[in-house]
C-alpha cells in the first residue's frame, strides 16, 4: 500500500489541443513549488498523483493549494492488490469516526470482475460495520470515498480539499505587472496570473524623493506570488527627472494624470522590449480622482496596447480581502511612500481634459522617456541580485 496525493486538474481539462502543454506546465509549476520536497509525479489525461515521504504529505497537501490550475487534492491510497477485502482496508484508512458519507467506484479495467455498483455497497456496508458513528448520505455526504480500479491496481481517496483553480502560470503568455508598494497592484498581478499569465514587475521610483525601504517594499511583494507560479524579473525606471520636470513645468491639477501617461508610454516600451503581451495595474473605477473613467480614458490614449485592470469593479473592501487571503496586506500597509503619493497635489483634477494635457505635454522634454529606459536597473527576483543597470 502507498499514500499518496492526487491531484485534479482545473479548467485546463476543456482545452484539448493544449492539454499536454497545461499539463506539463502545470507539473514544472508543482515541481518548482515543491522544490524542498522529494517528489515524484505520475500523470495522466484526468490527473496526477504525487508520490513523496508519508512525513511530508501534511507540509505539501497545504502547499498545493496555492498553485494555479489545480481544482482539488486528496489523499490518496493505491495498492496493486485489488481484492474486494483489501479495497475495505484501503477505504477504512480514509474515513474517520462520526461522519456521513457515500461511497462511488469506478471500474476503467473492465476485465475487473465485481460490478462498480456492487463494489461500492459492499465497501459501505464494510465501512458501517467497521468504524463507529458512520452514517450513509448519497445526496450530501460529508466525504465521498472514492475508488478507482484500473489496470495497474486500485486507487481510494477520500475527502478532497479545494484548490485556487485557474490556469497553470506560463501557459499563456507574459504581460508586465506596473507594481507600486501599495494593496491593490499585487492583487491585480495576483489574479492575471491566476489566468495563466506569467508576471514581470516594472516599478516606477523616485529617489530620493522616495526610499530604498519604499524599493525593498515592492520587491518583498513582488516575492511573494512565487508561491503561486512562477514569476520574472522586476525591473525598477529612475522616474525622478521625469516626474521633477511635471511638477516644475505644468498645471499641477494635472500633476498625476501626466505622471500616468509616462508610466504608460514607458511601460508600453518595456513590454514591448521583453516580450511581455500587455500591461497590468491595479486601477478600480473611481476609487482616487486619477482613476475616474474620464481620467483612465485620458491616460490610455497614450497606448493602444493592451492593458488589463483586473480591479476595475472591485471595491477597496474586496480587494483587501484578497490581499489578507494571499498574504500581501501586511507588506502593503507598511509605511514607506512610493512615488505617486509624494507629487500628489491637495486637488488633483477628476476629470481631465484630454487637449488642456496635449497642450500641457508640449512643455516636456520627451528625451526623458528614452533616457528612463535605457537606466532601468534590472532585478532577478528569485536570485535576490541585481543583474545589470541596462536590460
Ligand atoms: P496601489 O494600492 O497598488 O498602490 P493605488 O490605489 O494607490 O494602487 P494609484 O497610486 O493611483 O492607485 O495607482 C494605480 C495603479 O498604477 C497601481 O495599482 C499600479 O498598478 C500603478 N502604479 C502606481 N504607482 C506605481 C509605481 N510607483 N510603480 C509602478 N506602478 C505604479
Ligand atoms: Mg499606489
Amino acid at each position: 500500500m502507498k499514500k499518496l496525493i492526487m491531484v485534479k486538474y482545473a479548467e485546463l481539462t476543456t482545452k484539448k489541443d493544449n492539454r499536454a502543454f497545461f499539463i506539463n506546465t502545470l507539473e514544472k509549476n508543482i515541481l518548482s513549488g515543491l522544490s524542498g520536497y522529494k517528489v515524484k509525479i505520475t500523470k495522466d489525461y484526468y490527473r496526477m498523483f504525487i508520490d513523496l515521504s508519508e512525513e511530508d504529505i501534511d507540509d505539501v497537501i497545504k502547499v498545493l493549494p496555492n498553485i494555479f490550475g489545480i481544482h482539488e487534492v486528496a489523499i490518496c491510497y493505491f495498492s496493486d492488490q485489488k481484492t474486494l477485502e483489501n479495497i475495505c482496508l484501503l477505504s477504512k484508512n480514509i474515513i474517520k469516526e462520526g461522519t456521513t458519507f457515500k461511497v462511488e467506484t469506478n471500474r476503467s479495467d473492465k476485465t475487473y470482475e465485481i460490478k462498480s455498483m456492487d463494489v461500492s455497497r459492499q465497501v459501505g456496508a464494510y465501512l458501517l460495520k467497521n468504524v463507529s458513528n458512520l452514517k450513509v448520505d448519497v445526496k450530501k455526504p460529508l466525504v465521498t470515498v472514492n475508488i478507482e480500479i484500473r489496470k495497474e491496481g486500485v486507487y481510494v481517496s477520500g475527502e478532497a480539499i479545494k484548490c485556487s483553480g485557474g490556469y497553470p502560470t506560463g501557459t499563456l503568455g507574459k504581460a508586465l505587472l506596473m507594481l507600486s508598494g501599495g494593496i491593490d497592484s499585487i492583487v491585480a498581478g495576483y489574479q492575471t496570473m491566476k489566468r495563466g499569465v506569467r508576471l514581470d514587475f516594472i516599478y516606477f521610483e523616485s529617489l530620493p524623493h522616495t526610499s530604498l525601504e519604499a524599493r525593498n517594499k515592492v520587491i518583498m511583494l513582488s516575492k511573494t506570488l512565487k508561491k503561486y507560479g512562477n514569476t520574472g524579473k522586476l525591473y525598477i525606471v529612475p522616474f525622478t527627472k521625469i516626474q521633477e520636470s511635471i511638477y516644475k513645468n505644468m498645471d499641477n491639477t494635472y500633476m498625476i494624470t501626466i505622471m500616468r501617461r509616462m508610466m504608460y508610454r514607458i511601460g508600453e516600451l518595456l513590454a514591448k522590449k521583453i516580450n511581455a503581451l500587455a500591461l497590468v495595474n491595479g486601477e478600480s473605477i473611481g476609487q482616487v480622482a486619477s482613476q475616474t473613467l474620464t481620467s483612465i480614458r485620458v491616460v490610455n490614449d497614450v497606448s493602444n496596447y493592451p492593458i488589463i485592470r483586473p480591479l476595475a469593479t472591485f471595491d477597496k473592501l474586496e480587494i483587501i480581502e484578497i490581499a489578507k487571503k494571499i498574504g500581501t496586506y501586511d507588506i502593503s500597509i507598511l509605511p514607506y511612500e512610493d512615488c505617486c503619493t509624494i507629487f500628489v497635489p491637495p486637488h488633483p483634477i477628476i476629470n481631465p481634459n484630454l487637449n488642456h494635457v496635449l497642450k500641457e505635454e508640449e512643455k516636456f522634454d520627451f528625451t526623458l522617456i528614452n533616457e528612463a529606459v535605457e537606466n532601468i536597473l534590472t532585478i532577478d527576483i528569485n536570485k535576490e541580485e541585481i543583474i545589470s543597470d541596462l536590460l
